[in-house]
């Protein structure tokens, strides 16, 4: 299968007044259309800086990100960013609003979604009055409204308590499948990385490389939850691990 965009040889370097900071140290890697790719490594490895690279709003210092011209990355943050003055609806039109590219179509898209996936109760309540996990979905929606081929998600669940990001989880899982997306997505959490994705890729510590790829195969009707019940869940994760190379 062709790639839907791939990543040469990235390295970067952060400045300041006094130095020079290498963040990332040499990153290739490709993703497939339809996948859930998780990058996953130590705190501070240069795990974002990817992200930001990926999505343009960061230049790397040297290498290549290559996609198709006409490809639409969108970038979900850590944060929800929900603005609280604004309803769930217009907090998930507001990306249609600043792109010019709000339609009745893309509005009814919008309301299909949040109606889909559990919002369509609290369609003009604000993000106050929204669980955490609510809200998590909701961000989710307002960048699914762009229509975007690649969805980058940045530690999407560790704002949340564990239960809550158990649930999110499982429907970040299901709306990506069933809206057909792409996904990469950075986390420190293992257990997430193996719950959600089809491979995962491993970095070393700072400043990062590639230090491996593991292809990660659970029947695929089994849900998040369900994977981490599976015996081969804790072999994924004893190896990864291993590999992340940490020090108690
Ligand atoms: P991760 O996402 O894996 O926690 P980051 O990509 O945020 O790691 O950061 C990688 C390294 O680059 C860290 O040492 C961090 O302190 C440093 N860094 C990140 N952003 C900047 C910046 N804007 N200026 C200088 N150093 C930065």
């Amino acid at each position: 299968m062709d790639s839907i965009l791939e990543v040469c040889h990235l390295k970067k370097y952060y400045h300041s007044k006094k130095k020079e900071m290498m963040a990332l140290k040499d990153i290739s890697f490709s993703v497939y259309p339809g996948e859930i790719l998780s990058i996953v490594g130590p705190s501070g490895c240069g795990k974002s800086t990817i992200l930001s690279i990926l999505c343009g709003l960061l230049s790397s210092s040297s290498g290549r990100v290559e996609y198709p011209v006409n490809i639409k990355i969108a970038y979900m943050l850590q944060e929800d960013c929900l603005l609280p003055f604004k309803t769930v609806l217009d907090n998930c039109l507001l990306g249609l609003q600043i792109t010019h590219s709000l339609t009745d179509e893309s509005k009814k898209y919008v309301i299909h979604l949040l109606n889909t996936y559990g919002l369509g109760d609290v369609l003009h309540h604000y993000p106050s009055q929204l669980s955490g996990g609510m809200r998590q979905r909701c961000a989710l929606i307002r960048t699914l409204a762009l229509k975007p081929d690649i969805l980058l998600l940045d530690e999407a669940t560790s704002a949340l308590d564990y239960q809550s990001s158990l649930i999110i989880s499982n429907d970040i899982y299901k709306i990506i499948k069933k809206e057909k997306k792409t996904a990469i997505i950075v986390t420190h959490d293992i257990p997430l990385a193996i719950s959600l994705s089809d491979r995962i890729i491993v970095l070393s510590k700072h400043p990062a490389t590639v230090k491996s790829t593991y292809s990660i195969s659970f029947d695929s009707s089994m849900t998040p939850v369900e994977r981490r019940s599976n015996p081969i869940f804790t072999s994924y994760y004893e190896k990864i691990w291993r590999d992340l190379d940490v020090t108690i």
